[in-house]
């Protein structure tokens, strides 16, 4: 039988198929066995006797866990809890779900080793009421960003989507009682990751008002700026990529302040929404459509004549930097925030 939580979730699915239609994977693969509205299918055969567990864990082993479905879903059915139950109850290893679990995260861990003796430096004067959710990439990489100087560093855990999208249910379920801890201590949550903000975005328990404390970092941009004086990316055009996980509302509010930078031109890259094909490490299990998907957004980045790539998910830089290797055209690809800590300053009228 299958859990409430999961039931409620597919009895709210009408069928409707547009969660088909917006699925990356479905537009390459043609295979509606791949697709969330097959995969709540097969679970409704299994929970009315008709599909054995053998049947439902042969398939769907090809999400890249980009939650386009979800988003796009008119019906609002958390398409990624339902994969998450699936790939913890049905997959037919839990040990190979923990080995493949480990090497993802394995290279965070090695950059959190190398990090680990950087001396750390933070201004003393912080905003005490708004808290950093710091992501395990930047914090890997990072002993400090300006984000740090700015609001209260605390010991938030992983937002839990690698837990949650390799089925490990159990660790999904403590970070997300520990962020939650943390979350209720503030006035509002600020977020430099959009997969992360996304993550937390989607837990259950939080209330709508606990849930609009959630913000991403340039909201708090609002004064005017200008490229330093000594930026390389002087009158160069640069481009952002949508990550998968952000939302239209906060891809708005970055644009708007892009474009309104001065000394760079800003330019909107072609089919916005399209997945960097990355996925986390999903090209490593899956090449042959991770660079099918690549090479479409490399061919729109290509088109755009970009000198510079901006986002806001680590996990995009990487697919993004991939990208460029496979359609010979290299140019810089940051995070936006970095990019925001080394290249602009405020105009000061
Ligand atoms: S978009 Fe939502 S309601 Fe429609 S088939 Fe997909 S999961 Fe079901
Ligand atoms: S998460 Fe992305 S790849 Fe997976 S089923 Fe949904 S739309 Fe398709």
């Amino acid at each position: 039988m299958l859990e409430e939580e999961i039931k409620k979730n597919i009895n709210k699915c009408s069928r409707c198929a547009l969660c088909v239609q917006n699925c990356p994977v479905y537009k390459i693969k043609k295979d509606e066995n791949n697709t969330s509205r097959g995969l709540i299918c097969k679970l409704s055969g299994f929970e009315s006797g008709n599909l054995t567990k053998k049947e439902i864990s042969k398939d769907l082993k090809i999400c890249l866990n980009c939650s386009k479905c979800k988003s796009s879903c008119p019906s609002k059915v958390d398409t990624t809890l339902i994969f998450g139950y699936k790939n913890a109850e049905f997959s037919p290893s839990k040990i190979s779900q923990r080995i493949l679990l480990i090497l993802k995260l394995l290279p965070i861990k090695i950059l959190y080793f190398l990090n680990f003796f950087k001396k750390s430096i933070t201004q003393k004067t912080k905003n005490s009421d708004i808290a950093y959710f710091k992501g395990c990439v930047a914090q890997a990489q990072h002993k400090t960003t300006y984000l740090d100087n700015l609001f209260s560093t605390e010991d938030f855990s992983c937002c839990g989507m690698p837990y949650l999208t390799g089925g490990d249910l159990k660790n999904y379920n403590k970070s997300k009682k520990k962020n939650i801890e943390i979350i209720k201590k503030y006035k509002q949550i600020v977020f430099d990751c959009a997969s992360c903000k996304s993550a937390v975005e989607d837990y259950d328990e939080l209330s709508m008002e606990e849930k609009n404390k959630l913000i991403f970092f340039t909201d708090f941009l609002n004064q005017k700026y200008k490229l330093k004086n000594n930026s390389k990316y002087k009158d160069k055009t640069v481009v952002f990529h949508k990550p998968c996980h952000m939302n239209n509302s906060d891809f708005i509010k970055i644009e708007n302040f892009l474009k309104n930078i001065k000394g760079i031109n800003y330019k909107r890259l072609e089919d916005i929404d399209s997945c960097c094909g990355f996925g986390g490490s999903y090209f490593i299990y899956h090449p042959v459509v991770s660079s099918i998907i690549a090479s479409k957004k490399a061919s729109t980045v290509k088109s755009s004549k970009a000198d510079l790539i901006l986002t806001s998910c680590p996990s995009c830089v990487i697919g993004l930097r991939y990208n460029q290797i496979i359609s010979f055209n290299f140019k810089k690809t940051l995070e936006l925030r970095d990019f925001i800590e080394n290249e602009i300053e405020v105009i000061y009228s």
